[in-house]
């Protein structure tokens, strides 16, 4: 496979800068401060994927502190922690949740890691992805639970975080089949409420939407990959607000909102990066 190590790399250092959250994460840490750990970590040694996303409770993703974020967490927090890093363009994209100084939702993050590792079993060349969704969805109903039925895995391509197919976390009737060499993040969402998801405001998470000569900066920073309100600073400075505003005005930038659970469920989230093989799948940020 072509830029198999690269794939390696990425994933490698995905896993252990989700292991580095998952252990400074505590009560009465901010979550900007958790934030920039974690990124340094990956700027370190790799590119940054995507803004470390941090979702708190029915926040189920797309979510990272702003600049001037005062957010902290708090006992009996929910929270996911996604992360993803790329070796020349090569993305590893990794998730876990945690809770926070109680164990009320143990099982539900268990529902979700559970099903992940089943996907992770059944995965290989010339298997439906709807089997695999069914198979989600299967395990976490057996706890009790929903998935989240419009968050979906997906297929990984350089500097192309979601390449077009789609790992449903329930049975969508889908015909297409995953394929040896490809790569892939299978990311099941539990939740104790609607397993739907609505925009819920600012995320602080964007990507590019048009070319354009204004944005050139951005592109050669972040290429074709999302990117943070806080990363512009390095860009813009103190003009950077006016410049955000500009930009989306022109429709030249679009955010990603915050994702919520319709009916405000607690939300938990697992997720690898899996190059698929012939007769199973290679876990890449395990
Ligand atoms: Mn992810
Ligand atoms: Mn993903």
């Amino acid at each position: 496979m072509e830029n198999y190590e690269e794939y390696k790399e990425a994933g490698r250092i995905a896993r252990d800068a989700l292991k580095l959250g998952i252990k400074n994460i505590k009560e009465g840490k901010s979550y900007l401060e958790l934030a920039e750990e974690i990124e340094e970590y990956i700027k370190r040694k790799a590119g940054l994927a995507f803004p470390v996303n941090i979702s708190v409770n029915s926040t189920a993703a797309h979510y990272t502190p702003a600049k001037h974020d005062e957010l902290v967490f708090e006992k009996g927090d929910v929270v996911k922690i996604d992360v993803g890093a790329h070796v020349n363009g090569c993305i590893g994209d990794t998730a876990r949740t945690v809770e926070i100084g109680t164990k009320k939702y143990e099982k539900l993050i268990e529902s979700a890691e559970k099903a992940l590792e089943e996907a992770i079993k059944m995965a290989r060349d010339g298997v439906k992805v709807s089997e695999i969704g069914k198979k989600i969805e299967e395990c976490i109903a057996k706890y009790g639970f929903k998935p989240v039925k419009n968050l979906q895995g997906h297929s990984l391509e350089r500097y192309n975080l979601h390449a077009g197919l789609s790992i449903p976390n329930f049975d969508n009737k889908s015909q297409k089949k995953l394929k040896a060499g490809q790569v892939v993040a299978i990311e099941p969402f539990a939740t104790d409420g609607a397993g739907i998801v609505v925009d819920a405001g600012i995320g602080n998470i964007y990507r590019i939407a048009k070319n354009s000569p204004f944005i050139s900066q951005i592109r050669k920073k972040f290429s074709s990959l999302p990117f943070a309100e806080r990363w512009l600073y390095e860009i813009y400075g103190e003009k950077t607000q006016s410049k955000l505003i500009f930009f989306i005005r022109r429709g030249l930038i679009v955010p990603y909102y915050k994702l919520v659970d319709m009916q405000g469920g607690i939300v938990a989230q697992a997720e690898h990066t899996l190059l698929i093989k012939e007769d199973g799948c290679e876990v890449l940020t395990i």
